[in-house]
């Protein structure tokens, strides 16, 4: 039997590539050549709609020459040099990031969304010890959430099967329930410290002690643990209920930023304004690695001491390295000219609305959620009880929508089979009638569930 170059490329991937999270699948593992807008290719020439845009993070979609060009024409020009000095791509990159803020931000560039938030929760530390508050060192977040895979930015993480492993992780991290509108749905009061979730969020920093509490982290919308939408209220709550207790707000746009829901950055949704902000991922629409915290001017003056600055004792190599910054820069420009947040928040708004019409009276659809081009579908076993609908049955939702020529992806709590929501989140630029295909795959490959 002749094995073709894609069987050939998988079985040496068995053998010698680690991959995270899941062993090899045939349902699932493939080895890609190439792609082009939002389709990718493997090395049997089969095609495939990428319904995920990589890990939610080719906001551009793939095969964009400008970006490549970008970082040709950086490379031969300046291949490095270190932000412990600087270059021209970091500082043209800062100022726009700022424009795009719309605020006073001052900008510290690294490679992950995991060390854009390790940086957060240092800056947030030494601020107040800065300021002259030498208690506050603990950082709260959301049980659900996501913040990155080492030990700081993993104990802020509110998924235990990803943590328990490999603890004792960093010390000093408490966690809260996040608003579950479809689980614990809680009136959507004004003013919004009457939200629970609000309340919580005040009671465990009273309890905890206000003057140890260093910041607060959160994502404007919950994705990797289920695209949890906020009621309205949620977030502004939350900055009030931190600036009653003197702590900082550090939202976490890794995966929200970069017109994933509508606007250049998910806070933009809710009315508020973080005292930091880290992004990764859709920065460089994942040509290369880079990620940014955003830290408001007056934070970042707290560290300039009486005499001269007390530094801020964090060196990152490879971070905001000038390939990556054109790249970038080149990104930006791209999503302006192609006005990608309105067309992600109309094109999403019409096709959640086409899949709740669609999918809403299904018998084990409980809910279908979301903003922008980042949706969510929680299945469930019982529409009364909710219970989550067995993981084997989201597998083959996705093998289905794979056998058709669709990748889409799966998340939630992670703990308690609560691993129940499809997710959706292609590349901003999608073509309608590719997000039609999309819709139809998704639709079908539900319907036949048994
Ligand atoms: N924050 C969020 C919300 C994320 O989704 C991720 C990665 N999926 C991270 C942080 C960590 O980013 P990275 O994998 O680049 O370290």
């Amino acid at each position: 039997m002749k094995i073709n170059q894609e069987e050939a490329l998988l079985a040496k991937d068995e053998k010698y590539l680690w991959h995270s999270m899941k062993p090899y699948s045939p349902d699932s593992t493939m080895v890609v050549e190439k792609a082009s807008g939002a389709w990718i290719t493997d090395h049997e020439g089969k095609k495939y709609l990428d319904g995920m845009a990589g890990l939610w993070c080719v906001n551009v979609g793939y095969g964009r020459t400008e970006l490549a060009e970008a970082a040709y024409e950086q490379l031969k020009k300046l291949a490095y040099f270190p932000l412990t000095q600087s270059h021209e791509p970091a500082i043209k990159l800062a100022e726009k990031l700022n424009e795009w803020l719309e605020d006073d931000y001052v900008i510290f560039f690294s490679n992950s969304g995991s060390e854009a938030n390790e940086t957060a929760f240092k800056i947030a530390r030494q601020y107040h010890q800065m300021k002259g508050d030498h208690q506050r060192y603990k950082i709260v977040s959301r049980y659900r959430s996501y913040h990155g895979n080492t030990l700081g930015s993993l104990a802020a993480t509110g998924q235990a099967q990803r943590k328990y492993r490999y603890e004792p992780l960093a010390p000093g991290f408490i966690h809260v329930s996040p608003p579950d509108t479809y689980r614990f749905p809680e009136a959507d009061t004004t003013p919004p410290q009457e939200l629970q979730s609000v309340q919580q969020v005040d009671r465990t920093m009273t309890w905890e002690l206000s003057e140890t509490i260093a910041a607060f982290i959160m994502e404007p919308i919950i994705t990797g643990g289920g695209i949890l939408t906020p009621p309205q209220g949620y977030m502004k709550g939350v900055k009030e209920v931190c600036e009653k207790h003197g702590a900082l707000l550090i939202v976490d746009e890794v995966i929200c930023g970069f017109g994933r829901t509508g606007e250049p950055f998910g806070f933009m949704n809710y009315d508020v304004k973080p005292d930091i902000i880290t992004m990764a991922k859709g920065i460089t629409s994942a040509y290369l690695p880079l990620s940014a915290t955003a830290v408001k001017r007056e934070v970042y003056e707290a560290f300039k001491g009486s005499e001269e600055y007390d530094y801020f004792r964090h060196v990152n190599t490879f971070g905001g390295s000038p390939a990556s910054c054109a790249v970038a820069l080149k990104n930006l420009e791209i999503m302006e000219k192609e006005q990608l947040f309105s067309r992600s928040k109309q094109l999403g708004a019409e096709l959640l609305k086409q899949f709740q019409d669609a999918l809403n009276d299904h018998p084990l659809v409980g809910d279908v959620r979301g903003k922008g081009l980042l949706l969510g579908i929680e299945l469930v076993k019982d529409k009364q009880t909710k219970e989550p609908l067995e993981v084997e049955k989201l597998n083959a939702v996705i093998a289905s929508c794979k056998r058709d020529g669709l990748i889409i992806g799966k998340n939630g709590a992670t703990v308690a089979g609560h691993n129940n929501v499809l997710t959706l989140s292609p590349p901003l630029n999608i073509a309608e009638e590719d997000l039609q295909f999309m819709y139809k795959t998704v639709v079908k490959a539900v319907e036949n569930l048994k």
